[in-house]
This record gives structure tokens, C-alpha cells and sequence, in this order.
């Protein structure tokens, strides 16, 4: 049975004081929660406060985005090896956020999951449709594009050592969560094209949901049968809703197939 996995996107949220709050409100409950693996993706500047604050701790630490690039001219990057240094375990890459406003292309996007991987990180990988491609029918089609961008630039077993994040557009940010049965019906697809290159491959790799997951509604989306947890953006500034949905994921018992 794949480990559940919940992972925190704070954004461009943010402060020294204000992070050390959070993580001091939310460590000391989630340090008791076992059954399902826990991480908090946190903004550049922050990795170090944030590093040291995870010390001991089951929480692992994530970085948003890498730049594709080793080193050298590009004013702004951080790169992939410079997020390893501070103990990163994740790093997402291919995040709608970064696709939509920062012009991410499928390709920059496998470059990044690349260099991610390259210094020993798991890339949470994004992948997922707009409202109007739902609206369209080519859901499918478009996370299948971005899938196979990754596939394409590194390999399928690449796969294997990573995370997938399935995040309608739609459902980013705008308290519209993805029905159960919706998240469902992408995930078992996404691991369904996973399956037809490498079925053991495919019954591996964690497929994290992320749309507006909040406490009211991670128990339900993590009990789907291909939903392996979440990657929570709002609800992880808030230590009663980030604890209670790591809980959910802890508590799931599986497995309602559509
Ligand atoms: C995200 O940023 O990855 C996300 C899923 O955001 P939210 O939970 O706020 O919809």
C-alpha cells in the first residue's frame, strides 16, 4: 500500500515571526500523528529558519520551484542544488501558479523535475486542467501532455521516484474543490497511462490531490482509491486546518474505487 503523503504549499506567504508561529502551533500535534508522511514546502528565504525549525521533527522540508539551469547568469534563479543544501527533501515543480504567470511550458517544467532529481530530491510534480479544458473534455489530454513532457526528458522509472500532484486549475485558490469522485476519476487515468509503460511502476508512485483541500473535505478525497493525500495551499497557514488535514490522511482508510 503506498504511504499517504500531505504536503503544506505556503506560497509567497510569509514572516519570520509568522512562520515560527505556525510551526510552533502545528509540530507539537502533528509530532504525534503516525501513518502518513507530512512536508511543508516553504518560500526560498525561508528554508533556513524553516530547516532549522524541522530539526527532529517527522515534518520533511520542500522548496516551491528550482530553476532549470545549474548556476551562473540568471539573476533571480535558485537552483536545485542550492535548495538541496538546506535539506530539502521536495521540491514542486510544474505548479499552476508557476505555468500561468510565469510561463512554465511543459518543457521547462521537465528541465526543473530533472534538476530536481539530479540533486537527490523528489519533485512534486503538478500537472492539471483548466476550468474551460474541463469544460472543453480534454482533461485528459492535457494532464496526459504534461505527463508525458516528464517522461519524455527523463524516462518513465523517473516516475518512480517522484510525486504526482493532480491540481485542477479551477480548484486552485478558489474554495471549488474537486468532487472525490472527480479527483478520483483523474488519478486512476494518470496512473492508468503510468501503468501501460510500467504496471509496478504505476501501483508506486503517490498521486496527491490539491484544489482547496480543507479539513471539512480531506477525509473524504483521501479515502479514493488512487488519491494518495494532498497538496494543501490556503489551508496550511492555518495550524488547526494543516494538523487536522494531516490526520485525515493518517486516519484514511481506503479504498473506494469509481
Ligand atoms: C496549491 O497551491 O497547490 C493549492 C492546492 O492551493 P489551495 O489549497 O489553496 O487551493
Amino acid at each position: 500500500m503506498r504511504a499517504k503523503l500531505v504536503a503544506g504549499n505556503w506560497k509567497m506567504n510569509g514572516s519570520l515571526a509568522g512562520n515560527q508561529a505556525l510551526l510552533n502551533a502545528a509540530l507539537p500535534a502533528l509530532a504525534s500523528v503516525r501513518g502518513a508522511d507530512f512536508a511543508v514546502c516553504v518560500p526560498f528565504p525561508y528554508l533556513a529558519q524553516v530547516q532549522q525549525a524541522l530539526r527532529g521533527q517527522k515534518v520533511a522540508l520542500g522548496a516551491q520551484d528550482v530553476c532549470q539551469f545549474e548556476g551562473g547568469a540568471y539573476t533571480g534563479g535558485v537552483s536545485a542544488a542550492m535548495v538541496a543544501e538546506f535539506g530539502c527533501r521536495y521540491a514542486i515543480v510544474g505548479h499552476s501558479e508557476r505555468r500561468s504567470v510565469f510561463g512554465d511550458t511543459d518543457e521547462v517544467v521537465a528541465e526543473k523535475f530533472a534538476a530536481v532529481m539530479q540533486h537527490g530530491m523528489t519533485p512534486i510534480l503538478c500537472v492539471g486542467e483548466t476550468l474551460a479544458e474541463r469544460e472543453g473534455g480534454v482533461t485528459e489530454t492535457v494532464v496526459a501532455r504534461q505527463l508525458e513532457a516528464i517522461v519524455k526528458r527523463s524516462g518513465i522509472a523517473a516516475l518512480g521516484k517522484s510525486v504526482i500532484a493532480y491540481e485542477p486549475v479551477w480548484a486552485i485558490g478558489t474554495g471549488r474543490t474537486a468532487t472525490p469522485e472527480q479527483a478520483q476519476a483523474v488519478h486512476a487515468y494518470l496512473r492508468t497511462r503510468v501503468a501501460a509503460v510500467d504496471p509496478r511502476l504505476a501501483d508506486q508512485v503517490p498521486i496527491l490531490y490539491g484544489g482547496s483541500v480543507k479539513a471539512g473535505n480531506a477525509a473524504q478525497l483521501f479515502a479514493m482509491a488512487d488519491v494518495d493525500g494532498g497538496l494543501i495551499g490556503g489551508a496550511s497557514l492555518v495550524a488547526d486546518e494543516f494538523i487536522a488535514i494531516c490526520r485525515a490522511a493518517a486516519g484514511a482508510k481506503d479504498k473506494v474505487t469509481i
